[in-house]
């Protein structure tokens, strides 16, 4: 995905009628920096507090919920660990391997013949976002 632009994701909040407060804008900033990655609250809140260490992982916690309301910011939960977060642009999806863990990223499109087929057979229109296909990795499914 291109490079997400934090003046517009913070353009996109203020249209959502959300002001824009310091600890949002630092926390959209540490999630822009964090690139692909996963990051948990406390990752987000190490980033955000390594520039400015006023502020509380408490805020950043209430902060990553306003954001996820306002739709700029999806909660990513693996099963068995911490809640992570990335940006709502950033359109992927999950496999998880059960037995040690592993992910791998999946493109936005990867259900697009499971969708289609919902859509046929059962009229349902699915709009998945952020799936995680459980299985096992290439590793572990040849042991
Ligand atoms: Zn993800
Ligand atoms: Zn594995």
């Amino acid at each position: 995905m291109a490079a997400p632009d934090l003046d517009a994701l913070l353009h996109r909040l203020r249209d959502e009628g959300s002001r824009v407060t310091t600890a949002r804008r630092l926390v959209l900033a540490a999630l822009v920096d964090a690139g692909g990655e996963h990051p948990t609250a406390e990752d987000l809140g190490q980033r955000v507090q390594a520039s400015n260490p006023e502020v509380h992982l408490s805020t950043v916690y209430r902060t990553l919920d306003s954001l996820e309301h306002a739709g700029l910011v999806v909660r990513a939960g693996f099963r068995g660990s911490a809640a992570t977060y990335h940006l709502a642009d950033d359109h992927h999806h999950h496999a998880r391997c059960d037995r040690c863990g592993a992910t791998v990223e999946l493109a936005a499109d990867a259900f697009a013949a499971v969708i289609s087929r919902l859509r046929r057979d059962h009229g349902f229109v699915a709009a998945p976002h952020h799936l995680t296909v459980g299985g096992h990795c290439r590793d572990c499914a040849d042991s």
